[in-house]
Protein backbone atom coordinates (compact mmCIF):
# COMPACT_ATOMS: atom_id res chain seq x y z
CA UNK A 1 0.00 0.00 0.00
CA UNK A 2 1.46 3.56 -0.75
CA UNK A 3 0.34 6.46 1.50
CA UNK A 4 0.50 9.44 -0.89
CA UNK A 5 -0.05 11.73 2.54
CA UNK A 6 4.11 11.00 2.75
CA UNK A 7 6.46 12.77 0.67
CA UNK A 8 8.01 10.40 -2.11
CA UNK A 9 11.54 9.70 -2.46
CA UNK A 10 13.06 7.85 -5.23
CA UNK A 11 16.16 5.44 -3.78
CA UNK A 12 18.06 4.98 -7.11
CA UNK A 13 20.83 2.15 -6.09
CA UNK A 14 21.87 -1.89 -6.22
CA UNK A 15 19.94 -4.60 -4.02
CA UNK A 16 22.01 -5.98 -1.30
CA UNK A 17 20.31 -9.95 -0.82
CA UNK A 18 21.72 -9.43 2.98
CA UNK A 19 19.22 -6.37 3.80
CA UNK A 20 21.71 -4.62 4.97
CA UNK A 21 22.73 -1.74 2.25
CA UNK A 22 21.30 -0.86 -0.92
CA UNK A 23 17.36 -0.40 -1.68
CA UNK A 24 16.62 -2.27 0.87
CA UNK A 25 17.94 -0.38 3.93
CA UNK A 26 16.82 3.03 1.60
CA UNK A 27 13.35 2.09 1.63
CA UNK A 28 13.44 0.86 5.39
CA UNK A 29 15.42 4.41 6.66
CA UNK A 30 12.99 6.48 4.57
CA UNK A 31 9.82 4.77 5.58
CA UNK A 32 10.71 5.00 9.00
CA UNK A 33 11.70 8.42 8.67
CA UNK A 34 8.19 9.38 7.54
CA UNK A 35 8.96 9.53 3.65
CA UNK A 36 7.08 7.34 1.60
CA UNK A 37 9.76 5.08 -0.99
CA UNK A 38 9.98 4.29 -4.54
CA UNK A 39 12.97 2.21 -6.01
CA UNK A 40 14.90 2.07 -9.49
CA UNK A 41 16.88 -0.69 -9.17
CA UNK A 42 20.39 -0.65 -10.92
CA UNK A 43 21.65 -4.33 -10.01
CA UNK A 44 21.34 -7.35 -7.88
CA UNK A 45 23.73 -8.34 -5.74
CA UNK A 46 24.34 -11.54 -3.57
CA UNK A 47 26.03 -10.63 -0.45
CA UNK A 48 26.50 -10.39 3.16
CA UNK A 49 28.05 -8.69 5.21
CA UNK A 50 31.19 -10.96 4.88
CA UNK A 51 31.64 -11.04 1.26
CA UNK A 52 30.15 -9.67 -2.35
CA UNK A 53 29.69 -12.97 -4.12
CA UNK A 54 28.14 -12.08 -7.46
CA UNK A 55 26.55 -8.92 -9.17
CA UNK A 56 24.25 -9.07 -11.93
CA UNK A 57 23.47 -5.58 -13.80
CA UNK A 58 20.28 -4.17 -14.56
CA UNK A 59 20.27 -2.96 -17.90
CA UNK A 60 19.56 0.06 -19.27
CA UNK A 61 16.70 0.03 -20.71
CA UNK A 62 15.12 -1.70 -17.57
CA UNK A 63 16.91 1.43 -15.46
CA UNK A 64 14.82 3.94 -17.68
CA UNK A 65 11.73 2.49 -17.88
CA UNK A 66 12.02 1.99 -13.38
CA UNK A 67 12.46 5.89 -13.25
CA UNK A 68 9.73 6.69 -15.85
CA UNK A 69 7.41 4.41 -14.64
CA UNK A 70 7.94 6.28 -11.16
CA UNK A 71 8.45 9.86 -12.13
CA UNK A 72 5.48 10.02 -15.33
CA UNK A 73 3.02 8.78 -12.35
CA UNK A 74 3.69 11.10 -8.91
CA UNK A 75 6.04 13.82 -7.78
CA UNK A 76 9.55 13.10 -6.68
CA UNK A 77 9.80 15.15 -3.13
CA UNK A 78 14.10 13.72 -2.98
CA UNK A 79 16.27 11.03 -5.12
CA UNK A 80 18.79 8.80 -3.67
CA UNK A 81 21.19 7.83 -5.74
CA UNK A 82 23.37 4.82 -4.43
CA UNK A 83 25.12 2.19 -6.44
CA UNK A 84 25.35 3.12 -10.50
CA UNK A 85 27.79 0.27 -11.96
CA UNK A 86 28.48 1.60 -14.86
CA UNK A 87 29.64 4.91 -16.75
CA UNK A 88 26.76 4.97 -19.28
CA UNK A 89 24.17 4.19 -16.09
CA UNK A 90 25.63 7.21 -14.22
CA UNK A 91 24.84 9.68 -18.02
CA UNK A 92 21.31 7.80 -18.36
CA UNK A 93 20.17 8.68 -14.57
CA UNK A 94 21.67 12.25 -14.78
CA UNK A 95 19.77 12.97 -17.82
CA UNK A 96 16.72 11.25 -16.70
CA UNK A 97 16.72 13.53 -13.35
CA UNK A 98 17.13 16.95 -15.73
CA UNK A 99 14.36 16.15 -17.75
CA UNK A 100 11.92 15.13 -15.32
CA UNK A 101 13.49 18.37 -13.01
CA UNK A 102 14.04 16.84 -9.76
CA UNK A 103 15.19 18.08 -6.58
CA UNK A 104 16.78 17.40 -3.48
CA UNK A 105 19.00 15.19 -4.84
CA UNK A 106 21.48 13.53 -2.93
CA UNK A 107 24.56 11.36 -4.81
CA UNK A 108 26.19 8.86 -2.33
CA UNK A 109 28.87 7.56 -4.79
CA UNK A 110 29.40 3.89 -4.05
CA UNK A 111 32.28 2.27 -5.64
CA UNK A 112 33.29 -0.34 -3.27
CA UNK A 113 30.93 -2.39 -0.58
CA UNK A 114 31.81 -2.44 3.08
CA UNK A 115 33.21 -5.71 2.95
CA UNK A 116 35.55 -5.11 -0.05
CA UNK A 117 34.05 -6.17 -3.41
CA UNK A 118 34.19 -3.85 -6.06
CA UNK A 119 30.39 -2.46 -6.51
CA UNK A 120 31.39 -0.05 -9.80
CA UNK A 121 32.73 -0.67 -12.82
CA UNK A 122 36.27 2.00 -14.14
CA UNK A 123 35.09 5.43 -15.40
CA UNK A 124 32.41 5.42 -12.75
CA UNK A 125 33.93 7.66 -10.67
CA UNK A 126 34.48 10.03 -13.57
CA UNK A 127 30.73 9.95 -14.67
CA UNK A 128 29.92 11.04 -11.39
CA UNK A 129 32.18 13.85 -11.48
CA UNK A 130 30.78 15.08 -14.96
CA UNK A 131 27.05 13.74 -14.81
CA UNK A 132 25.74 13.96 -11.11
CA UNK A 133 28.40 16.51 -9.02
CA UNK A 134 26.78 19.71 -11.41
CA UNK A 135 23.09 18.47 -10.19
CA UNK A 136 23.55 17.31 -6.84
CA UNK A 137 22.29 19.02 -3.66
CA UNK A 138 24.26 17.24 -1.63
CA UNK A 139 27.44 14.91 -2.65
CA UNK A 140 27.83 12.42 0.60
CA UNK A 141 30.90 10.28 -0.07
CA UNK A 142 33.45 8.18 2.67
CA UNK A 143 36.54 9.00 2.90
CA UNK A 144 37.71 6.54 0.76
CA UNK A 145 35.47 7.40 -1.78
CA UNK A 146 36.68 11.14 -1.44
CA UNK A 147 40.41 9.67 -2.19
CA UNK A 148 39.03 8.28 -5.16
CA UNK A 149 36.84 11.11 -6.55
CA UNK A 150 39.24 14.17 -5.84
CA UNK A 151 42.63 12.16 -6.97
CA UNK A 152 44.24 12.74 -3.49
CA UNK A 153 46.60 10.41 -2.27
CA UNK A 154 45.86 9.16 1.45
CA UNK A 155 48.55 10.58 2.44
CA UNK A 156 47.30 14.41 1.20
CA UNK A 157 43.96 13.48 2.16
CA UNK A 158 45.00 12.49 6.43
CA UNK A 159 44.42 16.25 7.56
CA UNK A 160 41.58 18.57 8.12
CA UNK A 161 43.21 20.94 5.56
CA UNK A 162 43.04 18.09 2.97
CA UNK A 163 39.43 18.12 4.01
CA UNK A 164 39.06 21.52 2.99
CA UNK A 165 40.91 20.94 -0.29
CA UNK A 166 38.77 18.54 -1.05
CA UNK A 167 35.53 20.62 -1.15
CA UNK A 168 37.24 23.50 -2.74
CA UNK A 169 37.86 20.71 -5.71
CA UNK A 170 34.40 20.20 -6.01
CA UNK A 171 33.38 23.41 -5.27
CA UNK A 172 35.18 24.84 -8.47
CA UNK A 173 33.28 22.16 -10.66
CA UNK A 174 29.94 23.59 -9.40
CA UNK A 175 29.02 21.03 -6.65
CA UNK A 176 26.37 22.76 -4.49
CA UNK A 177 27.42 20.58 -0.79
CA UNK A 178 29.75 17.97 0.40
CA UNK A 179 29.11 15.89 3.18
CA UNK A 180 31.99 14.36 3.78
CA UNK A 181 31.25 10.98 6.26
CA UNK A 182 33.44 10.22 8.83
CA UNK A 183 32.65 6.79 9.40
CA UNK A 184 35.54 5.14 7.65
CA UNK A 185 37.93 7.94 8.66
CA UNK A 186 41.31 7.62 9.86
CA UNK A 187 43.67 9.99 10.18
CA UNK A 188 41.75 13.38 9.90
CA UNK A 189 39.58 12.34 12.69
CA UNK A 190 39.89 12.83 16.77
CA UNK A 191 39.99 9.60 18.26
CA UNK A 192 37.55 8.04 19.47
CA UNK A 193 34.88 10.36 17.50
CA UNK A 194 32.98 10.53 14.44
CA UNK A 195 33.40 13.88 12.67
CA UNK A 196 31.30 14.55 9.85
CA UNK A 197 31.59 17.54 7.93
CA UNK A 198 29.20 19.68 5.81
CA UNK A 199 30.61 22.09 3.10
CA UNK A 200 28.09 24.59 1.43
CA UNK A 201 28.59 27.22 -1.23
CA UNK A 202 28.03 30.11 -0.26
CA UNK A 203 28.68 29.55 3.41
CA UNK A 204 32.46 30.73 4.65
CA UNK A 205 32.64 27.55 7.16
CA UNK A 206 32.36 23.86 7.72
CA UNK A 207 29.66 22.56 9.92
CA UNK A 208 31.14 19.95 12.19
CA UNK A 209 28.65 17.33 13.25
CA UNK A 210 30.36 15.19 16.39
CA UNK A 211 29.53 11.82 17.78
CA UNK A 212 30.76 9.35 20.09
CA UNK A 213 32.35 6.53 17.48
CA UNK A 214 30.69 3.38 19.28
CA UNK A 215 32.28 -0.07 19.57
CA UNK A 216 29.76 -1.20 17.21
CA UNK A 217 29.75 -5.49 15.47
CA UNK A 218 31.28 -4.69 12.21
CA UNK A 219 28.11 -6.78 10.79
CA UNK A 220 25.88 -3.86 12.49
CA UNK A 221 28.05 -0.88 10.03
CA UNK A 222 27.77 -2.27 6.93
CA UNK A 223 24.99 -0.04 4.80
CA UNK A 224 25.92 2.70 7.54
CA UNK A 225 26.63 4.98 4.44
CA UNK A 226 23.18 4.27 2.50
CA UNK A 227 21.30 4.86 5.73
CA UNK A 228 23.08 8.55 6.36
CA UNK A 229 22.64 9.71 3.03
CA UNK A 230 18.67 8.00 2.30
CA UNK A 231 18.45 9.50 5.95
CA UNK A 232 19.46 13.06 4.85
CA UNK A 233 17.08 12.75 1.43
CA UNK A 234 14.11 11.65 3.74
CA UNK A 235 14.57 14.74 5.39
CA UNK A 236 14.92 17.31 2.35
CA UNK A 237 11.57 15.41 1.21
CA UNK A 238 9.87 16.66 4.73
CA UNK A 239 11.16 20.35 4.21
CA UNK A 240 14.01 20.21 6.46
CA UNK A 241 16.91 22.39 5.09
CA UNK A 242 20.20 20.78 4.07
CA UNK A 243 21.94 21.12 7.71
CA UNK A 244 18.91 20.56 9.77
CA UNK A 245 18.66 17.03 7.60
CA UNK A 246 22.22 16.36 8.01
CA UNK A 247 21.91 16.60 12.17
CA UNK A 248 18.78 15.16 11.74
CA UNK A 249 20.13 11.86 9.72
CA UNK A 250 23.34 12.00 11.63
CA UNK A 251 21.17 11.60 14.98
CA UNK A 252 19.19 8.68 13.22
CA UNK A 253 22.44 6.66 12.60
CA UNK A 254 23.61 7.04 15.86
CA UNK A 255 20.56 5.76 17.48
CA UNK A 256 20.58 2.63 15.38
CA UNK A 257 24.16 2.10 16.13
CA UNK A 258 23.50 2.76 20.14
CA UNK A 259 21.03 -0.11 19.74
CA UNK A 260 23.43 -2.84 18.76
CA UNK A 261 25.98 -2.15 21.33
CA UNK A 262 26.62 -0.48 24.85
CA UNK A 263 30.04 0.95 25.68
CA UNK A 264 32.05 3.47 23.80
CA UNK A 265 35.60 3.45 22.72
N1 LIG B 1 24.82 -0.30 -2.32
C1 LIG B 1 24.87 -1.64 -2.38
C2 LIG B 1 23.95 -2.37 -3.30
C3 LIG B 1 25.76 -2.32 -1.59
O1 LIG B 1 25.79 -3.63 -1.67
C4 LIG B 1 26.64 -1.59 -0.70
C5 LIG B 1 27.57 -2.27 0.16
O2 LIG B 1 27.72 -3.45 0.18
C6 LIG B 1 26.55 -0.22 -0.67
C7 LIG B 1 25.64 0.37 -1.48
C8 LIG B 1 27.41 0.62 0.22
O3 LIG B 1 27.29 0.26 1.54
P1 LIG B 1 27.77 1.20 2.73
O4 LIG B 1 26.59 1.93 3.19
O5 LIG B 1 28.24 0.22 3.75
O6 LIG B 1 28.84 2.08 2.20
Amino acid sequence: MIDTKRPLVLAIAGSDSSGGAGVQIDTKTAYSLGAEVATVITALTAQNPEQLRSVELVSEQMIEAQFRAVADWCEVSAVKIGMVATPECVKLIARLIREYKLRNVVVDPVLAATSGGELARSGVAAAIIEHLVPLATVLTPNQDEAEVLCGLSKAEIASAESAQACWQSFEAIGLQALLLKGGHAGAWQAKGEIVDMLYERGSSSVQEFRAPRLRVPEINTHGTGCTLSTAVASHLALGYSLPQATGRAIDYVQSLLRESCSETE
